[in-house]
């Protein structure tokens, strides 16, 4: 048997680390585990990235929905079929890059978030 100096509680000669986190190897109190920090989540570090990117894939949407009515129209008003071609061409390219803007800002989030992680 052996005595707890921090808490005088008797401990058997095996037991490695006492009640109240005494440790009799290291002769130290072990230190809370509160006082490991966590990564705090991406999303609350960079709020503005956060939202350039959301505004970007809602605009992406709306031009979406826009080419598609603007098609539609143009076919309903049969008007010459190069404004048609246009439209889906040109509504087609501008919504990919305003997907791609949102993703590419979602990917600098990310990268930058693993990068810090490793350090
Ligand atoms: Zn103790």
């Amino acid at each position: 048997m052996k005595t707890c100096p921090k808490c005088g509680r008797k401990q058997e000669d095996s037991v490695i680390t006492c009640d109240c986190g005494y440790d009799f190897t290291t002769e130290d109190i072990i230190k809370e585990s509160s006082t490991i920090s966590l990564p705090t989540s991406s999303s609350s570090k960079y709020p503005a990235l956060k939202t350039i990117s959301g505004i970007y894939k809602f605009l992406a949407w709306i031009v979406g929905f826009g080419s598609c009515a603007s098609i539609v129209a143009f076919i309903t008003l049969s008007t010459d079929i190069i404004y048609i071609v246009y439209s889906v061409i040109g509504g087609f390219f501008l919504v990919i890059s305003l997907f791609a803007i949102s993703e590419i800002i979602k990917l600098f989030i990310n990268i930058e978030y693993n990068t810090r992680n490793k350090e």
